[in-house]
């Protein structure tokens, strides 16, 4: 049954502190952050861990260049901070998830001559707001370099180019390190858990009714009721559907936007320099990142309505297409997509919040200044219920933090201490090494490119992986990528993985690189996942 039937055996018996709504970043952040402060929390997701924006993302650990833009240019003392705090929590992510995540040198190419002076100050400001968090200094790089670097950058009317160094990381892995860590410290976790309703004893949020979508397979109810002193609503894209569930009149506080991403052969980027172009003709941003040994292009940003699953259009992905065929010399046809795909913006409206607000909900202010002025909201509604979104992958501690501070005053909660995830390794990192997957693939005997991948996805927990590799189950998914059968087993005995999806998309990343490779390998994923007893 895997690891999930213990924890829903506590979900069904026991009551809690906080119940968080959602798991996705800022939701399994937010058990991480609770469960570290000694308070009893229960975590439930209504699909997969990560399977909702947070496995989408375009995988950079970053203060928001795009922000610092905005705050120069209309002076915006908030925005910088806002900046400031990011680079902050960048830092933080690249040194408690070593093995996940790291820092990705990014050129931004230069052509007009105009534009040379006004992106080095950019970035040297940037620089300069990470303070001791930056990672290396930025620097103008000249036309001949930057062609050597990136040699599919368009030469035409090329001046040079501007160095800055940001972080890139394996997003729906580290969805399920933060749910794993905060499993560790005594969180109960379940995914396929759907929240129907919330439940309210005189008038104030105390629990929630539960569905769990797996009841056939682990032959017990489908319905439990959950009480917490608090719930928290951490829902991304889906929080004002949530928030109906606690008042059928609360207004919208969200508008959702699309970002589209498309997956290319490695061979269109180099394997260590990322590219962003900071403003394409119809002033959106453009990146092209080297991404687990294929080459990742992204993004569009339009207004699109909440879906579980939103999909990458024709339209979206010949918009990419079109856009990197403009900028880069590179002779790139439809057939060499190998997979797109799209995630929701969870964006707060000013306007929203204030009706809310109106409605009598309050923005929470969790013994600070106004939350407001952040990328990110809490919420509390009269009877009490927590709601947190926005903000973004790189804040999830922060914002994790802040919502967890809110729970504990409105539900009178007694923590064991402050806040100490600013310096919690998460699974996988503490005992990771650099540059050991060589003594990995020596010891159990591994291909280079297994053992770096092995290596790099569970940091520490490697070698327990190779075991199950070592013992019977080393062969590759599809032949060509680092994947394993015993990932497989793996997923589903420690990480909570319940389908072939959840194996082919966020444990391994197979089906974000390439849907044919993933589809060839989908029915030996389920018949390794039927043989876990
Ligand atoms: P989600 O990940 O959507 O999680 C919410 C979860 O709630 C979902 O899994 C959903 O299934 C669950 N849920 C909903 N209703 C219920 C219910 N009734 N019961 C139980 N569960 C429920 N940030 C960065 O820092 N760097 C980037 O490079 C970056 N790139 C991005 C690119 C794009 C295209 C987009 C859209 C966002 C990007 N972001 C980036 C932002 C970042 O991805 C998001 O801020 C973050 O993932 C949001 O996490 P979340 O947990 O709030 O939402």
């Amino acid at each position: 049954m895997g690891a999930r039937s213990q924890h829903l055996r506590r979900l069904a018996n026991e009551s809690f502190d906080v119940l968080v709504i959602g798991g996705g970043a800022t939701g399994s952040g937010i058990a991480l952050e609770a469960a570290t402060r000694g308070l009893k929390v229960a975590l439930v997701e209504r699909y997969d861990f990560g399977s909702g924006t947070s496995s989408r993302s375009t995988k950079l650990v970053h203060g928001g260049v795009r922000y610092l833009e905005q705050a120069v240019r209309y002076a915006e003392r908030s925005q910088f901070q806002l900046v400031r705090e990011a680079l902050k929590e960048r830092a933080t992510l690249l040194a408690n998830a070593r093995h996940l995540a790291r820092p990705l040198p990014l050129l931004t190419p230069i052509y007009g001559a105009l534009e040379l002076p006004y992106y080095f100050t950019g970035l040297k400001l940037y620089d300069m707001l990470a303070g001791r968090a930056n990672l290396r200094r930025s620097r103008l790089v000249n036309r001949d370099r930057a062609l050597e670097r990136f040699p599919m950058l368009r030469h035409e009317g090329l001046h040079g180019a501007v160095e800055y160094h940001d972080g890139q990381f394996d997003d729906a892995r580290m969805n399920v390190a933060l749910v794993l860590t905060a499993a560790e410290h005594g969180a109960t976790v379940l995914n396929y858990a759907v929240v129907e309703e919330l439940v309210k004893l005189d008038g104030r949020v105390r629990g929630a009714v539960v569905r769990d979508d797996l009841a056939e397979a682990y032959a017990g109810q489908e319905r439990y009721e959950v009480r917490a002193d608090v719930v928290i609503n951490a829902t991304g894209p889906f929080v004002d559907a949530v928030r109906r569930l606690d008042d059928p009149d609360a207004p919208d506080i969200l508008k959702t936007s699309s970002g589209i991403h498309v997956v290319l052969p490695g061979r269109f980027s180099p394997p260590d320099t990322g590219l962003l172009i900071p403003r394409t003709e119809d002033g959106r941003v453009l990146f092209l990142l080297p991404w687990l040994g294929h080459t990742l292009v992204g993004t569009t940003d339009n207004a699109a309505p909440v879906e579980a699953d939103p999909q990458a259009s024709s339209a979206d992905v010949a918009y990419i297409l079109r856009h990197v065929r403009h900028y880069f010399d590179l002779p790139v046809a439809e057939n060499d997509v190998l997979s797109a795909w799209s995630g929701l913006r969870p964006l707060v409206q000013p306007e929203g919040l204030a009706a809310a607000q109106h409605g009598g909900s309050r923005a929470a202010a969790a013994g600070s200044t106004s939350r407001l002025s952040r990328d990110h909201t809490v919420l509390v509604s009269e009877s009490g219920l927590v709601t947190i979104t926005g903000g973004k992958w790189t804040t999830y501690r922060k914002m994790a933090e802040d919502a967890v501070e809110v729970a504990i005053a409105e539900g009178g909660l007694a923590p064991s201490g402050p806040s100490v995830t600013a310096s919690l390794p998460l699974v996988g990192a503490a005992g990771y090494v650099a540059g050991g997957e060589e003594a990995l693939a020596e010891r159990y005997g591994l291909d280079p490119d297994v053992a770096r991948h092995l290596h790099h996805a569970y940091g520490d927990r490697a070698p327990q992986v190779a075991a199950l590799a070592q013992g019977g189950l080393g062969a590759r998914l599809v032949e060509g990528l680092p994947y394993l059968e015993a990932e497989v087993r793996y997923a589903r005995e420690v990480e909570f993985a319940q389908t072939s999806d959840d194996v082919l998309e966020r444990r391994t990343r197979l089906a974000f690189l390439d849907r044919l490779a993933a589809e060839t390998a989908r029915g030996r994923v389920e018949e390794l996942l039927e043989r876990v007893p």
